[in-house]
């Protein structure tokens, strides 16, 4: 029945539509909880739009690529390995224009056949973000194939598809001795699933985010169109999908600027006992004007014989302090830099890192150096994959937690969440560093950060031990990060949770703060059935309004969607 209304307005009169989509996403209730991650607890689909009639007219369809309707168990997982949504198909495109078709037929369904679209990059998200529950998951590494284009010249940048791996662009633009600028600590990861998000590293401070460091995208809306945009053309179409958790439309091509790729890498380790040092360091690096090119840092808490495992990979400078140094029942913080150089600048560089390191006030005994390839450096988290995957510990519950804090408020969560919340770090590392976002962050992007130029970001990075009870156990690691948002609310730090994930609406909006009205307006202008990105649970596809209406008797509508 809302399916004939729509097609009817759809084809009489476009601001009719209009408010109807006003209507029916503002029926979604503020504190609808969408936090279940049990399939059977998910709304039902009502039965004339069940898998059995949608799937036959989704086989029509005239594409280069395919669908697959079975054996698609591996689409209903990611590397959080907690939420699990089976999608009643998955599309591997081999063209733009089989998205495209794809999200056209879903949005010429209209809003009562709740069928959704979710993009997977590479599935690295924690919960759930790239699944769709009976919905359609594009398999955006089948569009790999499309090749990595890349053009020299004063402002050099690779042209590269929405599906392809970082690592894939590595190798490749290394061939001509560009490289991109701004990483993740992990690469194989797609470009369409870290510019979703931002895509933070030790370079970030000084290039921004990824997403600071894209010139033009390709991006297939949530209804069907192609477009092209860039700071100067749909720039707000650009700027929404920037960080826009995949809700304003798919990625499926981006240009990506690129820089001179350096040969080697100076990686330097060095402790400090107290907090207050440490982050006071980090800081003088990222605001001095000719630092390292990489800066990052850690929390080690209570860990025996740290130095030592560190010696397979560093050398200490100091080897017979360093071995006596002990690290057993301390908390300890490791700041990690990076110089890049080639090796016609040995000297100059080792002059650069002895002026660089005078000026911080780490434990001399524990200063490790090494020197690796540029590529080895950037791709120093697989090596660790393939050690962990051997001893099949990669594929298990990965309950992560990401935040951005203020500066104003870093040594007031240092001391409350290493000193008291946190007595165990054995389950994963505990990352901490500043941005200046002041150098190439833009504001206008989808991306929430804290309202100062200085954030550290914040992740506990645990990986929950299957089936332990005790304090490597998935429970015990969820009621500490619980313990953490709360303590961060409570405390009123003005935190923002990067690779966000919440339960209701209400929490969504807090998120956004300011940002959620613009928000829900690009929803509006480029998803308005919010087919897209349905993992990620910000927007419900619109239940039908006569569903609604009989369960929410009570509830008033607001006048408009942005309200
Ligand atoms: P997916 O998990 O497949 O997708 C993520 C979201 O983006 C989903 O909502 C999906 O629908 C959407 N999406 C995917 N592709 C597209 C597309 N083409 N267009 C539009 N939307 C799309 N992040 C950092 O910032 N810095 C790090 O250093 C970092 N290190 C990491 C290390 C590891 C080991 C892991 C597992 C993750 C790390 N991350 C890091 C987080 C990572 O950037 C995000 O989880 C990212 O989303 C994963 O990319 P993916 O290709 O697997 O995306």
């Amino acid at each position: 029945m809302l399916s004939h209304v729509y097609r009817f307005l759809k084809q009489n009169n476009v601001i009719h539509l209009k408010l109807l989509m006003i209507l029916l996403m503002s029926c979604i209730p503020d504190r609808i909880d969408l936090s279940s991650n049990h399939l059977e607890a998910t709304p039902p689909i009502p039965s004339h739009f069940n898998s059995s009639n949608i799937l036959p007219s989704l086989k029509k369809l005239c594409l280069d690529g395919y669908f697959s309707f079975e054996n698609n168990q591996y689409a209903a997982r990611d590397f959080g390995n907690t939420h699990h949504f089976l999608p009643s198909a998955v599309l591997h495109p081999k063209s733009v224009s089989d998205i495209s078709s794809t999200i056209k037929h879903i949005f010429d369904m209209g809003p009562g056949s709740q069928l959704t679209v979710a993009a997977r990059g590479h599935g690295h998200s924690l919960q759930g973000q790239a699944q769709a529950h009976q919905g359609v998951v594009i398999n955006m590494e089948s569009l790999q194939e499309q090749e990595i284009q890349i053009y020299t010249g004063e402002q050099p940048y690779a042209d590269v598809s929405g599906g392809q791996l970082w690592i894939n662009i590595l190798h490749e633009t290394l061939r001509y001795g560009l490289a991109p600028k701004s990483w993740t600590d992990y690469l194989y990861l797609t470009v369409g699933g870290t510019l979703s998000n931002a895509g933070i590293s030790g370079q970030a401070f000084k290039h921004g985010p990824q997403i600071s460091n894209v010139y033009q995208l390709e991006v297939v809306t949530g209804k069907g169109e192609v477009v092209t945009c860039s700071e100067n053309q749909n720039a707000d179409l650009f700027y929404a999908v920037l960080g826009g958790l995949g809700q304003f439309g798919i990625i499926t091509r981006a240009r990506i600027s690129l820089e001179p790729a350096p040969k080697m890498i100076k990686w330097i380790r060095v402790l400090y006992s107290d907090f207050s040092s440490f982050s006071k360091d980090q800081e003088h690096l990222i605001s001095s004007q000719d630092s390292f090119n990489y800066i990052e840092g850690f929390v080690i808490i209570n860990r025996t014989g740290l130095l030592n495992t560190w010696r397979s990979s560093f050398d200490p400078k100091d080897p017979i302090r360093a071995s006596q140094f002990n690290s057993e029942g301390r908390t300890l913080y490791c700041l990690e830099m990076a110089l890049y150089f080639s090796p016609n600048e040995v000297d100059s560089v080792n002059k650069k890192l002895e002026r660089l390191l005078s000026e911080l006030s780490y434990i001399h005994s524990t200063l490790f150096l090494s020197e690796v390839s540029y590529l080895e450096f950037l791709n120093r988290v697989h090596f660790s994959e393939r050690k962990l995957r051997q001893k099949g510990l990669w594929e298990i519950p990965h309950p992560w937690l990401n935040l951005l804090v203020p500066k104003s408020k870093i040594n007031q969560f240092a001391e409350e969440v290493f000193g008291n919340i946190l007595n165990y770090s054995s389950n994963g590392p505990i990352l901490i560093y500043p941005v200046n976002k002041s150098n190439r962050w833009n504001n206008k992007t989808s991306l929430v950060t804290p309202d100062e130029d200085i954030v550290y970001l914040v992740a506990f990075l645990s990986s929950a031990t299957p089936f332990s009870t005790g304090k490597d156990g998935l429970e015990n690691i969820l009621t500490q990060n619980k313990r953490i948002l709360e303590y961060c609310a409570e405390a009123r730090l003005g935190t923002k949770q990067y690779l966000p994930h919440y339960s209701t609406q209400e929490e969504w909006r807090a998120h956004f703060g300011p940002k959620w009205k613009a928000f829900q307006q690009r929803k509006l202008a480029y998803d308005p059935l919010a087919i897209l990105a349905p993992g990620q649970r910000i927007f419900q596809k619109a239940i039908p309004l006569k569903t609604h209406l009989a369960n929410q008797p009570q509830r008033k509508y607001p006048a408009s969607f942005g309200a």
